[in-house]
């Protein structure tokens, strides 16, 4: 006779409050374990990087160091989900598993499909609560933002927990880091990882940083003290976004930053209203939102496409973006805008050429924000304006002291700040005590940024019966009526 067990199923929601997974495990009242999984063949998805790896392991780590006193712990294994479930529901009686539901990629609905299938086999209950006023097999946005709204005025879980006396066994799946040296490190450019920096980050901004929220937002530099910075905290459940909401909303600068704060708000409301349209359509992680934009037609150049990759395409502010992504994995919204625009606009490359790019570099990827965003950015959702960002304009009213560009792109630090935005017009008594690499002199496409094939066909397809068909669906769909 196997022993009863009950599992929470850690994935996005790695806190030990506000959790209801969590709290039910304990109202159950039976032995439960905590486990999270390194599954293969999510970790092999074009969308996963080391780095999303390294920031789990620290917040599981943290998480363990807080589980400790009620002898718990999160139990990492390394396998595939339905490998993992097949073998527990061999070796012990699982009566409960719980979890959060998962708005991801398609491979994720594939892996929970198997899940519950086994669970299903072997009679063990799969209970998975709704994630953040995500509303699962939702048909339209009838009543959404009230529902985001009383979910966001709830009440916080207070998860408390029992002491556990539960051993369990070991497995062939068992995790051990020695064998993953790569996670072990964690880059001290990157965001720390765990749920109390989380809390130190938010109480950070309501105390001091939020008051220039507004300001400073499309700024590259002073938006990184004064923007948020939740981001990464949020993709992972570090904290949820109801802890975030009341946090803001109780603080007693509210009243005095109203505005920076009730801007900063409506950013979280978004969040859950991105991630909503990728959990009713996931298809947009491979074809365009609006269905009529797959008769885009792009040049697709290999050396353009392999220079924005690397920060080396000769536009200051576009190479600087990018090298500071892949330095520390954060960046602001306007330049992610920007670097999207510039790689489908100017540079003329179909978005799913760089879509997995950014999303490995984001340490804060989240599939539901990042698709739909990046789509957005490119022109090719057919219901939101195209916006084309002139990324010399960017970088000239944005970073004006150039605090930004010097910071990231040291071969130009010798530049004066008046020029350092056009190097190309740099004359050569400009630079006759001065070196500048070749890319800076000529860029690789020409400065001028004029008005690309690409621009006048996103904007022709307008009038497109498909597209314009398919912006009404979905219309219907994300957007609630008047
Ligand atoms: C191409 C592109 C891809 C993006 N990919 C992601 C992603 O993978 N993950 C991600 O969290 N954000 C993404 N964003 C949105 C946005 O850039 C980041 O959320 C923001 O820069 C994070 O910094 P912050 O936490 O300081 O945000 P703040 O400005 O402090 O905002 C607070 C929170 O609101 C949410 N938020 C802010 N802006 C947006 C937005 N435009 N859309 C939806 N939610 C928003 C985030 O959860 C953020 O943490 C993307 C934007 C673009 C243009």
């Amino acid at each position: 006779m196997h022993e009863n067990l009950n599992i929470v199923w850690l994935k996005r929601d790695l806190r030990t409050f506000d959790h209801d997974p969590l709290f039910e495990a304990e109202q159950l009242g039976e032995n439960y374990i905590i486990v999270y999984l390194f599954e293969p063949l999510q970790m092999k998805h074009p969308d996963y990087s080391l780095r999303h790896q390294q920031f789990i392991y620290h917040s599981v780590k943290a998480l363990n160091k807080t589980l400790k006193i009620h002898n718990r712990e999160v139990h990492i294994f390394h396998t595939n989900a339905d490998t993992f479930f097949e073998y527990l529901t061999t070796t012990y009686n699982i009566k409960n598993v719980l979890s959060y539901q998962e708005s991801g990629t398609n491979n994720s609905w594939i892996r929970d499909k198997k899940v519950a299938k086994i669970l299903k086999d072997k009679k063990a209950k799969w209970i998975e609560f709704e994630n953040q006023a995500v509303i699962r097999g939702s048909k339209n946005r009838k009543g959404w933002d009230k529902y985001w709204f009383t979910y966001a005025n709830s009440t916080i879980i207070r998860n408390v927990y029992s002491f556990n006396n539960f051993k369990l066994l070991k497995s062939p799946f068992d995790f051990y880091i020695n064998d993953f040296p790569f996670i072990k490190k964690y880059p001290l450019e990157f965001q720390p990882a765990g749920e109390q920096f989380a809390h130190k980050y938010l109480n950070s901004f309501v105390k001091d940083r939020g008051k220039d929220y507004n300001r400073n937002i499309s700024q590259p530099e002073k938006s990184r003290y004064s923007c948020g910075r939740l981001s990464t905290y949020l993709a992972w459940g570090n904290i949820s976004v109801r802890q975030v909401f009341q946090t803001v909303k109780k603080s007693s600068n509210y009243k005095i930053h109203k505005r920076a704060f009730d801007s900063f708000l409506s950013r979280i409301k978004w969040r859950s209203h991105f991630i909503q349209k990728f959990e009713v359509e996931c298809s947009y992680e491979h074809t365009c939102i609006n269905l009529g934009y797959e008769q885009m037609k792009y040049t697709n150049n290999d050396i353009f496409l392999s220079k924005w990759l690397k920060g080396q395409t000769g536009f200051p502010m576009v190479d600087a973006s990018m090298r500071c992504l892949i330095n520390n994995g954060w960046l602001n919204f306007r330049m992610r805008a920007m670097l999207v625009s510039f790689l489908c606009h100017h540079l003329e490359q179909d978005w799913k050429r760089g879509v997995y790019h950014l999303a490995k570099l984001f340490l804060d990827y989240e599939p539901g924000i990042h698709f739909t965003q990046f789509q957005m950015q490119a022109g090719v959702t057919g219901i939101n304006s195209i916006r084309v960002y002139n990324p010399v304009k960017q970088s000239i009213d944005k970073d004006p002291d150039a605090m930004f560009l010097k910071k990231w792109i040291p071969e130009l630090s010798s530049i004066d700040n008046a020029l350092i935005h056009e190097p190309w017009k740099l004359t050569e008594i400009d630079l006759i005590d001065k070196i500048i690499p070749e890319i800076y002199k000529q860029p690789i496409i020409s400065a001028k940024l004029a008005r690309t094939e690409v621009i006048k066909k996103l904007w022709d397809l307008r009038k497109n019966e498909l597209v314009k068909k398919e912006s009404k669906r979905l219309l219907s769909i994300h957007v609630r009526s008047k």
